[in-house]
């Protein structure tokens, strides 16, 4: 095991709150800092892949996920009028991995909270400066204090000030799309899994999270832009008038601006991960567009791994080093089959519809099959 006696992680989303779970369970001493004055999770709905799954379920949480979301059975993708182009049956897909599960953010954020029950978690503060030394790593937070560490884990997403401070001052890519997320009280008729409804540089998605709930995501491709709050409903609900009537059902399901969050779609590539004794997780080293549903599920891969190859390893250069190794080439796979994945679903509309009916299928077990191995 390699030595370290203090592990700082920073950042309390999905990435170091299932770090700071695995390094505890694996026996190291960490604690955590959260910017964010309270537990806010930011977002709607989210998939649990079935390799997301299988992390929780190393880490103790993933009855924890199951109780509070739903199976999701089946990801489809429909025309914009909802006729099916292709249909993947999850289960067979994913086979004895585990299911995938639809939640809603902020309780997927409570579950992974039972994990760092035993962590020392400090709301409201900020990793402000970071200077590295012989073998330690000294911190500067947002309150004044200051620390020196074994370890810090950059878990602080894809604006990383951990990535900034100690690696490089890479910026997130914009995607050409912009997204709107929801959850309306509703569980339209015949949603049956994940269904994506395509049109012509525009998508629109739903996710069952059980208790008759459901997450609804629109993708538009488009020059980046500020949507204000104000008339957004309105606004999102004319962008997709002429689909079909599973969309409308939805749509007319939400009632307030206010359920509707607005971002732009980015991705960041980061060619190194660690630097002496800073280590980065989840979107701070790998965001990736969210076509398939996987950042969230990689964070959680990335934070077994690095718990298990810390405490394999002699020293902590090397249980770095074989993290590295391990999680980058998978990390790239998902960046590139999800860049692919954005072209083809916002490409020409008539050419897309017709290779989903032929091999829709296929493609997804291509795109999926190589993270059906364990990490
Ligand atoms: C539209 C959309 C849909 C998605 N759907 C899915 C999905 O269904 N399934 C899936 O697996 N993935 C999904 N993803 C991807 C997933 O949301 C991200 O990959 C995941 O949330 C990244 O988690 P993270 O912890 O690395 O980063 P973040 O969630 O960004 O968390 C970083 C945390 O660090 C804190 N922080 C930042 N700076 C500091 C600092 N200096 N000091 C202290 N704290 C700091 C922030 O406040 C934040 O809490 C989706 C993404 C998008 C955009």
């Amino acid at each position: 095991m390699a030595k370290i006696e203090t592990v700082l992680v920073v950042g309390g989303g999905v990435a170091g709150l299932a770090t700071a779970a695995a390094l505890h369970r694996h026996g190291f001493s960490a604690e955590l800092v959260e910017r964010q004055p309270s537990w806010q999770a930011l977002g709607a709905g989210f998939l649990v892949q079935a390799n997301g799954m299988r992390a929780l379920r190393s880490l103790g949480l993933a009855a924890n996920v199951e109780n509070a979301g739903t199976v999701v059975r089946r990801w489809q993708f429909f025309d914009d009028q909802g006729d099916m182009l292709s249909e993947t049956d999850l289960a067979a897909l994913w086979g004895d991995v585990g299911p995938c599960i639809g939640i809603e953010r902020v309780k997927l954020q409570s579950a992974l909270l039972a994990g760092v029950t035993e962590v020392r978690t400090r709301l409201g503060t900020s990793v402000i400066s970071l200077v590295q030394g012989s073998g330690r790593a000294s911190v500067g937070f947002s309150d004044g204090s200051a620390r020196d560490y074994d370890l810090v884990v950059g878990a602080d997403g894809i604006k990383s000030t951990v990535r900034a401070l100690a690696l490089t001052a890479t910026s997130p890519n914009y995607l050409g799309a912009m997204n709107w997320r929801s959850i309306a009280p509703i569980h339209p008729a015949g949603l049956a899994g994940l269904q994506m409804f395509l049109g012509q540089s525009c998508v629109f998605g739903m996710v069952p999270l059980g208790a008759g709930r459901t997450y609804g995501f629109a993708y538009v491709a488009l020059p980046r832009l500020h949507d204000a709050p104000e008339g957004r409903l309105g606004r999102l609900r004319n962008r997709f008038a002429t689909f079909g009537a599973r969309v409308q059902e939805y749509l007319d399901a939400l009632e307030r601006d206010d359920q509707v969050i607005c971002s732009a779609m980015e991705w960041m590539e980061s060619e190194t991960w660690h630097s002496g004794r800073v280590v980065l997780v989840g979107d701070a080293a790998h965001a990736s567009s969210p076509m398939m549903g996987q950042g969230g599920c990689m964070a959680m891969e990335d934070a077994c791994v690095l718990a298990e190859e810390l405490r394999a390893a002699t020293t902590v250069e090397d249980g770095l080093d074989s993290y590295v190794s391990r999680r980058k080439p998978r990390a790239n796979w998902v960046q590139q089959q999800s860049i692919a994945l954005a072209d083809i679903v916002t490409g020409p509309s008539v050419v897309r519809n017709a290779a989903l009916r032929e091999r829709g299928r296929q493609a997804m077990q291509t795109r999926f099959g190589p993270l059906v191995p364990p990490p």
